[in-house]
């Protein structure tokens, strides 16, 4: 790759060699001072595709006009509508279709998980996770080991990075789980922390519990649509993810969860049932006794939120088009050529994201100016996010961000007047 050069000029002809610069236009971007925003959090809310709304207005329009009817005789039948997601969504995440499904939100999946995969004994009842993990995830945790009658402080293991450094090193992981392995009944950590944004080594995490008879699975809130990923191939046994961050499904909307095929057909596997989970072919039977559906499709609980999903799938279309290793690809460069412009600045910014084990986010570890830097930020057209104490988040999309933005944000931070020069 031929070195990074600081200009506009320069910035605009890796735009000019982007096969997937034209996805820019496929999204409506929100105005700041008059002009598009540069979008830099697609991490927290993934932009609006533009033919979200249209794949919305079907279904209202069916709704409309068929009423209950369009079940099964909209254009998209709701009845099977879950299965209009998974094939795309299984690319998303390396997976078969049979072991993806998109239904819930992303913390009532964690939990559902939670009660197939987390089975406690009194020998092994131990979870392991990552120190500083996404606090909805740490809820989870914290509930669902009260809940089986454990406490926390000794049940939860939370893996630390050492003294002085911001990441976890993957040996000490493999290092914890080795020391508690008898002990221990789940490996739960995330696929792309959020706030220090490191990629976690997700298939020496899963062989190495495996290898100890322990069960693995991953929150990919922050992993999919952003990394690529081969959960079936890893070997992972279960992992969850929300659809409205990297996969631009809308506020609160809806989530996927895998479910690796060695359970699809695994009736001692226990579950919490519904009866959009039963057997599809006698769904309607009404019968008494939970016979489950083949694969992921077998832990939905109810039927699909159609309009939610609908928006969800416009977005996924535009990830099929795209490939997430194209998209893996631009990322990439896109990163690295914002590290580039944020050492070139004179700003002394610190970014604690480890420079090969990531994806698009980078996380920036601020002194006493980081409020002021991300205002100023935001008063120059660029929205970034801030998360407490200290970190402003910025994560370029490959799907919508160019070359020429992160150019910008380099300009722009090069135009903040430091307050202290103890920086
Ligand atoms: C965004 C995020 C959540 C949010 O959970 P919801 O149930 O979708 O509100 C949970 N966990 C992680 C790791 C996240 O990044």
């Amino acid at each position: 790759m031929t070195p990074f050069v600081n200009t506009l000029e320069f910035s605009k002809t890796l735009d000019a060699s982007d096969t997937l610069s034209g996805f820019r236009e496929k999204f409506h971007f929100p105005i700041l001072n008059g002009e598009p925003a540069i979008y830099l959090t697609g991490n927290s809310l993934g932009l609006q595709p533009i033919t979200a709304t249209l794949a919305l207005e079907q279904e209202m329009k069916d709704w409309q006009n068929l009423g209950v009817e369009g079940h099964f005789h909209g254009k998209n039948p709701w009845l099977y509508y879950h299965k209009f997601l998974s094939q795309s969504t299984a690319n998303i995440v390396g997976a078969l279709p049979h072991e993806v499904v998109v239904m819930n939100n992303l913390t009532v999946n964690l939990h559902l998980m939670m009660v197939s995969f987390y089975r406690p004994t009194p020998k092994r009842y131990k979870i392991i996770m990552e120190a500083g993990a996404f606090p909805s995830d740490q809820y989870a945790m914290e509930s669902q080991v009260k809940f089986h009658g454990y406490l926390p402080d000794d049940a939860i293991i939370e893996i630390a990075p050492r003294a002085g450094e911001h990441h976890l090193r993957t040996e000490d992981i493999l290092a914890i789980i080795e020391k508690h392995a008898d002990e221990t009944a789940l490996i739960m950590f995330s696929g792309v922390q959020y706030y220090t944004g490191q990629a976690f080594d997700i298939e020496s995490i899963t062989r190495a519990g495996h290898g100890k008879g322990i069960k693995v699975g991953f929150d990919l809130a922050h992993a999919a649509g952003n990394i690529e990923l081969k959960l079936h191939d890893w070997n992972v046994d279960f992992a969850v993810w929300c659809g409205y961050k990297y996969l631009n499904s809308g506020p609160g909307g809806v989530s996927g969860i895998f479910i690796h095929e060695r359970y699809a057909n695994d009736p001692t596997l226990p579950r919490f049932a519904g009866w959009w989970g039963h057997k599809e072919s006698e769904r309607f039977q009404m019968r008494k006794g939970f016979i489950p559906e083949f694969g992921a499709a077998g832990w939905q609980l109810s039927n699909a939120p159609v309009l939610s999903m609908a928006v969800h799938n416009a977005s996924l279309k535009l990830f099929d088009e795209a490939g997430m290793s194209a998209l893996a690809k631009k990322s990439k460069t896109l990163t690295a050529y914002l590290q580039f412009v944020i050492e070139k600045s004179n700003l002394n910014l610190n970014i604690i994201t480890p420079p090969v084990e990531r994806g698009c986010q980078l996380s920036i570890l601020t002194n006493d100016d980081g409020k002021e830097i991300f205002m100023h930020l935001q008063q120059n057209g660029i929205i970034a996010d801030w998360r407490e104490p200290n970190v402003i988040r910025m994560a370029p999309v490959p799907l919508y961000n160019s070359f020429e933005d992160i150019f910008k944000v380099g300009h722009v931070l090069n135009t903040y007047k430091l307050k202290s020069t103890a920086n």
